[in-house]
């Protein structure tokens, strides 16, 4: 069960009281006073009202970051930037308890699985502290005529704004704040309005450990009142953002005026390939929480499920069963598998595409609507659901869902389920189930995919490239290619003749 001093240390956000946001050090309400609120999407109660940011509230954190960035944080070495990403990560270590509390009760994500994101967690901010001291650039030969030298050096880009999603807050932070105090870039962060408590949980301890005043700010609000603002702001030299597809392209528009760098981790449709030859024990559950976890609100969720044809029906009827087993609760509960949607309005959106699985002529196999259990009345709840039938024109097996929903699909060749795997204007994950090690080389090879994960799923790592192909976006995170996206290459040339 949770330890009663984390109860007691969270009842602050429990309680329906207000969180203020953090600029420059400080913590500040919006300019204008306005408020949103934070609900807990299991039962509707108010965890907390925060600010409502606007255009003012982000001036001043862009501009707090401007004069940290030129200011005394442009002096900390790679080394004490180092220690100070070393000491963040112990104080997550001893607060994750709370970290992981918050989460479940802002967004619904279940404890069990909240908690099991620690050494992700960690693991990021400790690869980050590595990476600080280990940036360089490098000596190049010249062919000029004469002798000179020429060298490039690697620079911190400057003020950064982030903007993430609700999905995964601590996890989506720390893939922002990580990399800006590795390279000693400064940080606007804009959390989803719909999970906003963990950022100002982490900006508390940013401020515990040490990080100077400016360097880390939190603005809350909505995307169009903040987020907006932040990605057209001309102070800002780079934007990072996860989110919907929709957004990321407005967010590029918005960037042009001063031509910020950006990078985008968007949606996808990912494919999931299920060979005849697959270790079933395994395929199944995993095929099934590729999409169930989170109750589907993974970017990376496996949607599309091709099975060879000769077991796609013994494959979906343990898929189905699989389903109907899994425990739905409130996130709280450590039993509970599934947790409730976000908001009424993801809910809504899903519960549309469960009408048009079967108004198109797909099969309900599992789930399929909201649970008519009385105690998950007040949450935001939708069945793990399995349909099969499912033809690629279908709209659950084109359109990115964003809730507990597998379409099941048979196929007959290895060219043909490539293909179809790829015909999707999406890139962002794929899985492949097989015991042969050459097909699963060569589907590997084959997919217009991000991350392929063969045998697994969610398998990510701080030290590997994660990111999308087509229009799941551009830019990598983790890896030393995320480190970069945080820095400008200056070539130098010195006469030394
Ligand atoms: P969203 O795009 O609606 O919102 C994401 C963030 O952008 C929020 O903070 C929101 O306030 C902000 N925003 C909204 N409109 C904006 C605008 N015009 N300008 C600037 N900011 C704006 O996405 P969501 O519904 O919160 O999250 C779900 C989506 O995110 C899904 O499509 C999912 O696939 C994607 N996602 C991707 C990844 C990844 O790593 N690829 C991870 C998680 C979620």
């Amino acid at each position: 069960m949770i330890a009663q001093t984390t109860r007691n240390n969270l009842r602050r956000i429990l309680d329906g009281s207000h969180r203020q946001m953090f600029i420059g050090g400080e913590w500040v309400d919006a300019l204008s006073g306005a408020v949103i609120e934070s609900r807990n999407p299991a039962n509707g109660a108010l965890l907390a009202t925060v600010p409502a940011g606007s255009q003012a509230d982000i001036d001043r954190a862009v501009s707090a970051a401007r004069v940290a960035f030129e200011g005394p944080w442009s002096r900390f070495k790679p080394y004490e930037r180092q220690v100070l990403l070393l000491k963040i990560a112990d104080l997550f270590e001893r607060h994750w308890d709370e970290l992981s509390l918050s989460d479940t009760l802002d967004m619904g994500m279940p404890i069990a699985r909240t908690r099991a994101g620690k050494n992700r967690v960690l693991g990021m901010l400790r690869f980050y502290a590595g990476q600080a001291t280990a940036l360089h650039g490098e000596t190049i030969a010249n062919s000029l005529p004469g002798e000179i030298v020429s060298y490039t050096r690697r620079e911190a880009l400057g003020v950064v704004g982030a903007i993430i999603p609700w999905n995964a807050p601590t996890a989506a932070s720390i893939w922002k704040i990580g990399p800006a105090l590795a390279t000693g870039c400064t940080i606007v962060l804009k959390p989803s309005e719909e999970a906003p408590l963990t950022p100002l949980l982490i900006a508390e301890l940013m401020a515990e450990a040490g990080v100077p005043a400016g360097v880390v700010n939190i603005v809350t609000g909505t995307g169009s009142n903040a987020g907006a603002p932040l990605a057209s702001h001309p102070d800002v030299d780079k934007i990072v953002f996860t989110g919907s597809t929709a957004t990321g392209q407005s967010i590029i528009r918005a960037s042009a005026g001063n031509l910020k760098r950006v990078s985008l981790e968007l949606g996808g449709k990912s494919p999931v390939i299920v060979c005849e030859d697959a270790d079933l024990e395994r395929a199944v559950p995993t095929a099934a929480m590729a999409v169930f976890a989170n109750s589907g609100q993974i970017c990376i969720a496996g949607s599309r499920l091709f099975v060879a044809r000769a077991i796609h029906d013994e494959f979906v009827e343990r898929l189905g069963a699989f389903a109907k087993g899994l425990r739905l609760g409130d996130g709280i509960d450590p039993g509970t598998e599934i947790g409730p949607l976000i908001s009424g309005r993801q809910r809504e959106r899903v519960l549309h595409y469960l009408g048009e699985g079967p108004a198109e002529g797909a099969t309900l196999v599992a789930g399929g609507g909201r649970p008519d259990r009385g105690d998950l009345a007040q949450g935001h709840y939708i069945e793990p659901t399995v349909f099969a039938g499912v033809t690629d024109t279908m709209t659950i097996a084109r359109e990115e869902i964003f809730g507990p929903v597998i379409a099941a699909m048979p196929f007959d060749t290895i060219e043909e389920v490539i293909q179809r795997a790829n015909a999707t204007p999406y890139g962002l994950a794929a899985g492949i189930f097989t015991q042969n090690l050459s097909g699963a080389h060569r589907i590997s090879n084959a997919l217009k995919a991000g991350s392929v994960w063969v045998n697994t799923y969610h398998a990510i790592d701080p030290a590997v490239p994660f990111g999308g192909y087509k229009m799941s976006g551009y830019g990598r995170e983790g890896g030393i290619e995320h480190l970069h996206e945080y820095l400008n290459t200056k070539g130098v040339f010195i006469r030394i003749d």
